[in-house]
């Protein structure tokens, strides 16, 4: 990247980060790099890949696109997702706010649809409402932390029934369709989890709500 340039002295550190975040800086004539711990066992083609990407970063020079995939398919293995999602709930502290709102109650919700559509099977995971009143992030399952958040917007008067339980039955969908890898590509959205989907029976009604939001 740089032939005639005299090599600055590197630092390497492995960290325990939370995710598989890497980072270089340039300072005082020495570059710092700091790697998440959950690469300290990668493979060298992947650190390989990981120090291409990075250099290429700070001299501002285009990716390789063999390094770039090796990287990515690396990251997104199901092996190391996995991994990723159990050091994060084993690390990450999350704020929660409980199930309980001022109209509708998530667990009271989730009961009812799991008996109606999963025949009492899911087993319940943390429930809780949103922070505030995001509209951008209605919903998520979150699995590292076996959570679903679902937002306030949902917890008043002028928010039908429907539009929660299609919320939460979708995210719950989620939790009965894990996510899968299509190559590097992570299929949130299967098929399977499509046509079920469909089985909620407002769900036109619901959408259009949603949409309204
Ligand atoms: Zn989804």
């Amino acid at each position: 990247m740089r032939p005639r340039a005299p090599m600055p002295p590197i630092v390497v550190r492995f960290r325990r980060f939370t995710s598989l975040n890497t980072r270089i800086r340039l300072r005082e004539g020495q570059i710092t790099v700091s790697l998440s711990d959950l690469l300290e066992g990668a493979p060298e083609s992947v650190i390989r890949a990981i120090a291409h990407i990075l250099l290429a970063k700070l001299y501002k020079k285009p990716i390789d696109a063999g390094h770039n995939l090796r990287y990515k398919r690396f990251s997104s293995s199901a092996a190391v997702t996995r991994q990723t999602e159990l050091i994060r709930g084993a690390r990450g502290s999350k704020r929660f706010f409980g199930p309980e709102g001022r109209f509708y109650h998530l667990e009271e919700v989730f009961d009812t649809l799991n008996a109606r559509f999963f025949g009492g099977m899911l087993g319940r995971p943390e429930l809780t409402w949103s922070e505030g009143m995001a509209k951008r992030a209605l919903g998520h399952y979150d699995a590292a932390h076996n959570t679903i958040v679902v937002s306030r917007v949902f917890d008043r008067p002028s928010s039908p029934r429907y539009a929660i339980e299609y919320l939460l039955y979708h995210e719950m969908l989620h939790l009965k369709h894990p996510v899968k890898m299509r190559g590097v590509r992570r299929c949130v959205h299967s098929r399977e989890f499509k046509a079920e989907e469909r089985l909620f029976p407002q769900l036109k009604e619901a959408q259009a709500f949603i949409k309204r939001l």
